[in-house]
């Protein structure tokens, strides 16, 4: 029996391996999501930073049309007053000039603010260009080491598996199929020692003739209380 019970934690161990090593499988789709969010967080501030960069360009050929259409109207109104000689009118023109320059002034100032605009988004969007470029470069090497972590973990979870089976096969119909039982309910640890009279699976306390039953190793004792196949580190020489 003690035979049977090193075989099961050798099964046990392997198992273990195979689960940390599925496990360590199915979380590079996760370091690689995380990766292509990163990239496409970048490429979407380029973007906003380049609409930016668009919509004040239009503006400024808008402020531009207005300050030609101010230096129309002004010339309008100044070649009107040199043609009046009624005092009211020409005063009348006067405050409409004085509007217009008003207004030309105004679209001046906006186009250099947007000169200003511009000049800052330019510099935000070689940044960006920049990040995007960092990102891809990063989640390209991710994607690289992925690939080559799963061909490794794949040789290895084959490698484990091929053992398995030949671990398998040595151990009794029996034990195997209490121990495949377990597994599905109380993995990874289905066979644990005992320690001090306690089991390790639930950390309670065992009976005396659990113990001795366990002691006398003709069969395989489990746990009363969470069901684990019960073993003596003694035994095992471990
Ligand atoms: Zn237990």
């Amino acid at each position: 029996m003690i035979q049977t019970l090193q075989k099961l934690v050798e099964l046990q161990g392997l198992d273990t391996e195979i689960l940390a090593l599925g496990q360590r499988m199915s979380a590079i789709p996760d370091t690689l999501r995380k990766e292509q969010g990163q990239y496409e967080n970048a490429v979407r501030e380029l973007h906003k930073a380049e609409c930016a960069r668009a919509a004040a360009e239009e503006r400024g050929r808008q402020v531009k049309i207005d300050i030609a259409t101010d230096a129309a109207q002004l010339k309008q109104l100044k070649d009107k007053q040199g043609q009046i000689r009624k005092n009211l009118e020409f005063q009348a023109l006067t405050v409409e000039i004085s509007n217009a320059e008003e207004h030309a002034v105004k679209h001046t100032t906006a186009l250099e603010q947007l000169g200003v605009t511009l000049k800052e988004l330019d510099e935000r969007i070689v940044a960006k260009k920049e990040e995007v470029n960092i990102q891809k470069a990063a989640l390209l090497a991710q994607a690289e080491e992925a690939k080559k972590a799963i061909t490794e973990l794949n040789v290895r979870l084959r490698r484990h598996r091929a053992i398995r089976r030949e671990v398998e096969k040595t151990i009794n119909q029996d034990a195997l199929a209490l121990y495949s039982r377990l597994l599905k309910t109380r993995a990874p640890y289905v066979v644990v020692p005992v320690v001090d009279g306690i089991c390790t699976g639930c950390n309670i306390q065992l009976p005396v003739n659990v113990l001795s039953d366990i002691m006398k190793s003709d069969r395989l004792v489990t746990c009363e209380t969470c069901a684990r196949v019960l073993y003596l580190t003694e035994h095992l020489g471990k």
